[in-house]
């Protein structure tokens, strides 16, 4: 066969060689080991939160080594596409302060890099360039075979348990004669481009992981499609043009793809281009009905897949990136504990520490790292991430913050501080309204959790009188001392040790008074100070309420 006539045949077009591109795409100037690696999503839309915790992962390994990180987008496959998707991957990844230092860019935003283009269906005429040589050499053909023809060949293999696939025997496209092709051609039939796999059935390809040691697998024996009919790659071949082009060094990827590395090592070898290091991430999992059974977490069942999630719920961005380092290298919670401090940077990340089996995502952990930042926040701080939280996901939060911001800071101060301790069990911004909703929600108390030891009718007598004699406009000492007097003609003891002792003869102490203001003005019986409490609400706020419950018992 004469495969010149055969490459110009298929690809006539195309005038450039492999040589010609590479010298478009010269050896970046790097410290020696620097890392370059990157982050290849389809441009869905959707940020998985195992893209996340693998993007961080590749980062890391990028900036230590005086290397860096890009974005490429896999925008082959038009039906998965969706628009805004890129932007949508961009900038969640910048919320949580992962920026690439090339790559594609926001939909209307150049990109970044003379490695590119970064997408990979401006890419067309590339990977046909390096599929021409192929042809070239004898080493790729093209194959007319129908949908219909390749389930019938399915069926064949099965009749026959044969191992499934277009290899050696049953790849009837590899064969034609060049008459042949030009006949199919002419008919305007559609083909492929399929590599002409070199591998046999004994041949062994061993994986150097650098995450799970050397594993040995059979050598790929497919015709594996390297060209759509359009033209365009399958990710096979597109991994093998790109990583070599763009200069990848260390391709980190999820561990779904160990099984078609074969494939790729076979691609890069015939294309005669030098193989990047691998390094493949277990999955994040979570437990599903019991003890020991681990699944994925899954886009489709698990709402926590998603990265949004994280932010609806209002993780702090450093809880979840703390978080993920912690699942990603054990060493991490041990370097955290001797460096309380030290920004997250200045671990040393080691792809060799990296879990080999699903590493689990624990809901529990998380917040329970959640909780120590936000202890670890300054008030200003917890001002500014609240109300940048709030603008996204909590409309009534944030229309009260914009009208009164200082009454909000306030808020903050009441609830972060128990005397000089500071509160350590809010794990996310979303828990604000639901532990302290008589301060973040606008809805009317609907359960109130008065101590039964009080009757009804005592309660209400206590909170009318209240009301008729309050005085807010002094300091606590003072308020204290009006609740006392207020409610010791009513029967309310105002030594509380005195109570304590003896309390019959009386309807309860000043403490029971105290509850019975702070559960008709919050709904419960445990809250921060009450009179700071009173002062944030306002003397208006904190009646109405307390009116409200009169009337209702
Ligand atoms: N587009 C592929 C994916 O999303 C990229 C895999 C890789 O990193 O090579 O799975």
């Amino acid at each position: 066969m004469d495969y010149n006539t055969l490459a110009e045949l298929l690809f006539g077009d195309i005038t450039k060689t492999p040589e010609d591109i590479k010298k478009e795409y010269p050896k970046r100037e790097l410290p020696p080991k620097a890392a370059v690696t990157r982050f290849a999503p389809s441009p869905t839309g959707y940020m998985h939160i195992g893209g996340l915790y693998a993007t961080l992962v590749s980062s890391k390994i990028a900036h230590q080594s005086g290397g860096l990180i890009y974005l490429r987008l896999e925008d082959t496959d038009k039906k998965r596409e969706v628009k805004g998707g890129a932007d949508e991957i961009i900038n969640s990844l910048k919320s949580y302060g992962i920026e690439f230092d090339e790559g594609a860019a926001a939909d209307d935003c150049p990109e970044k890099g003379i490695y590119g283009p970064y997408r990979q269906s401006m890419r067309r005429d590339i990977y046909r360039t390096f599929a021409k040589e192929l042809v070239r050499k004898g080493l790729a053909y093209p194959c007319f075979c129908t949908a219909e023809e390749l389930d019938e060949l399915r069926k064949k293999q099965e009749s026959e348990k044969a191992d499934m696939g277009y290899y050696g025997e049953y790849a009837k496209c590899r064969n034609l004669s060049l008459e042949e092709i030009k006949a199919n051609i002419d008919a305007g039939k559609e083909y492929v481009i399929r590599l002409k796999s070199p591998g046999t059935p004994e041949g062994k390809v061993t994986c150097r992981d650098i995450i799970r040691g050397n594993i040995e697998m059979p050598e790929n024996i497919t015709d594996v499609v390297i060209l759509k009919s359009d033209g365009i790659p399958t990710y096979h071949y597109a991994h093998v043009v790109d990583d070599f082009l763009m200069g990848t060094t260390h391709v980190i990827r999820g561990d779904e793809w160990i099984s078609s590395f074969p494939i790729h090592h076979q691609l890069f070898t015939v294309s005669e281009l030098p193989m990047p290091h691998y390094a493949h991430i277990a999955p994040i999992m979570k437990l599903d009905g019991g003890e020991n059974k681990k699944r994925k977490i899954s886009k489709r069942k698990d709402p926590e897949a998603s990265v949004t999630f994280y932010s609806q719920q209002g993780f702090p961005v450093k809880a979840v990136l703390e978080y993920l380092m912690t699942i990603a290298n054990s060493g991490y919670e041990g370097w955290r504990m001797k460096n309380p401090d030290a920004n997250m940077q200045e671990f040393n990340f080691k792809l060799e520490k990296m879990p080999v089996s699903g590493a689990l995502f624990d809901m529990d952990k998380l917040s329970s790292v959640s909780k120590d930042i936000i202890a670890a926040m300054d008030e200003e701080e917890l001002f500014e991430k609240i109300s940048a939280w709030a603008e996204s996901f909590d409309e009534g939060l944030s229309g009260s913050i914009k009208s009164s911001p200082d009454k909000f800071k306030d808020s903050i101060a009441l609830w972060k501080y128990n005397g000089k301790k500071v509160r350590k069990d809010i794990a996310k911004w979303s828990d604000l309204s639901a532990m302290f909703p008589y301060l973040y929600s606008n809805d009317e108390i609907s359960e109130y959790d008065f101590d039964e030891k009080i009757s009804k009718e005592d309660t209400k007598e206590f909170l009318k009188i209240y009301t008729e004699k309050y005085n807010f406009d002094v300091d606590g000492s003072q308020w204290f001392a009006d609740v006392k007097a207020i409610s010791e003609p009513l029967g309310f003891c105002p030594d509380i040790k005195q109570y304590k002792a003896d309390p019959s003869g009386y309807k309860g102490s000043v403490a029971d008074a105290c509850t019975i203001l702070r559960v008709a003005v919050t709904g419960k019986r445990n809250t921060p100070d009450l009179f700071s409490i009173i002062k944030l609400l306002g003397t208006e706020e904190t009646l109405k309420r307390i009116n409200r419950v009169i009337e209702i018992l």
